[in-house]
């Protein structure tokens, strides 16, 4: 017998906006008895079909919603979700020459706790939900009917499944081992991702697009590169005629791989650097010594993780962004970005703006940036907007 989850009064009204998540708190009676990651329907308090869900009964989210269709969560119905992701995306590979892009962005393209990479012919799953893992096999037979010539690469060695009460897991899924760097191409600039070991499935790939807009402001300037990863901006800003470029990181092996990303390219390389160091630290050190730039990228890792983060978040974001502003030359640009969720867009340039005041300087935003394409937002789904930034122009 299939499992149900009946709702408290009232709280049918997100699922009716088509949000995917039910709270613990907004269920009434679970009836049969169902397992982690189990489907379940859901009905509201007055009996009102509503959805089919994965149930998590370890998780605060204590069910996702698969679909507001009668339809049964298998392999078709992965197949047609992965179908639906791949048509959105085909416009956006064909104009940038894309060899790597997100795939499937969990709740956004509908299939909650689920990320999908591709790099090459090497698709790399992020199985991050209870609902996620249960569904694994109907999922992999989906992405070898889709993509049969792809290789299949779990990444979920993330903490966030603990939560779900998941184990981390990492390895083959099928195909073969993805090799120690596989190259990718975005926009003409060949990057190498590690996807057995880089950070999240290899390469920040939600950052293409403000990478690419940035190549604008850079041509004959001096550019510093704070938390580069394998080089990112730093590429495109060597291909935007930047003369100089210090890429600045922590991961050793991240800036080796910048490095070599660099020659791949065939760039000057007497125009860049790879520093490791802590950019807290340098951003002080340059204030000191008086060390100036005309262009400070500034992208930081995610400062909040929770809501009870958020306030030391907003401090970190305005200490980075006031140290940028000041080792700016007058008339400098700086490109800075918060990838916190909880972080708005509104909040974070209201930060920039008390970060110009406490560095002393005018500033001027000039444009606004958000997460590559291929990492859509579902009207349904604010939270999928996570990825914001800004150019300033710093007096
Ligand atoms: N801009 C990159 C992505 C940056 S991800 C791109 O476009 O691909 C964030 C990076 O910050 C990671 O590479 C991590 O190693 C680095 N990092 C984290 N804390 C740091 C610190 N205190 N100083 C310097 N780098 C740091």
């Amino acid at each position: 017998m299939s499992s149900a989850i009946y709702l408290v009064k009232g709280r049918e009204k997100s699922l009716l906006r088509r949000h995917p998540w039910i709270f613990s708190r907004g269920i009434q009676k679970v009836e049969g008895n169902p397992e982690l990651g189990d489907t379940v329907d859901v009905f509201s308090n007055q009996g009102q079909w509503l959805a089919k869900a994965a149930y998590s009964p370890q998780s605060q989210i204590r069910a996702r919603v698969w679909s507001f269709e009668k339809e049964e969560i298998n392999t078709e119905f992965f197949i047609k979700r992965l179908e639906e992701a791949q048509a959105m995306r085909e416009s956006i590979i064909v104009r940038g020459g894309l060899s790597g892009y997100r795939l499937i962005a969990g709740e956004s393209d509908g299939l909650p706790g689920i990320t999908i990479d591709r790099y090459q012919d090497f698709l790399v799953c992020q199985l991050l939900s209870a609902g996620a893992e249960a569904q694994r096999e109907s999922l992999l037979n989906a992405l070898k009917h889709v993509y049969p010539t792809c290789s299949i690469y779990e990444r979920s060695d993330v903490s966030v499944r603990k939560k779900e009460g998941l184990k981390e897991r990492q390895g083959v899924l099928h195909g073969d081992t993805p090799p120690d760097v596989v190259v990718i191409e975005e926009n003409g600039i060949k990057i190498q991702v590690d996807i057995k070991s880089g950070h999240k499935t290899g390469f920040y790939l939600d950052q293409r697009d403000s990478r690419e807009l940035s190549m604008k402001y850079v041509n004959g300037k001096t550019v510093l590169n704070c938390f580069s990863y394998t080089g990112g901006f730093g590429l495109y800003a060597l291909k935007g005629g930047a003369s100089q470029v210090i890429n600045a990181d922590v991961s050793q092996p991240a800036l080796d791989n910048a490095k070599a990303n660099a020659e791949l390219n065939g760039f000057d390389l007497s125009k860049a650097e790879f520093l490791n160091a802590d950019v807290f630290k340098l951003l002080r050190e340059y204030r000191e010594k008086g060390v100036k730039f005309d262009v400070v990228i500034m992208d930081p890792p995610k400062f909040a993780e929770s809501k009870a983060q958020l306030n030391g978040a907003c401090r970190g974001y305005k200490d980075i962004n006031m140290l940028a502003m000041q080792i700016l030359n007058p008339g400098g640009t700086l490109l800075t970005y918060s990838c916190s969720g909880l972080m708005e867009q509104n909040l974070f340039q209201k930060i920039l703006a008390d970060a110009a005041l406490d560095a002393g300087r005018r500033m001027q935003f000039i444009e606004r940036f958000s997460q590559a394409a291929d990492h859509p937002v579902d009207s349904a789904y604010p939270e999928g907007f996570y990825l914001k930034g800004f150019a300033c122009q710093v007096n």
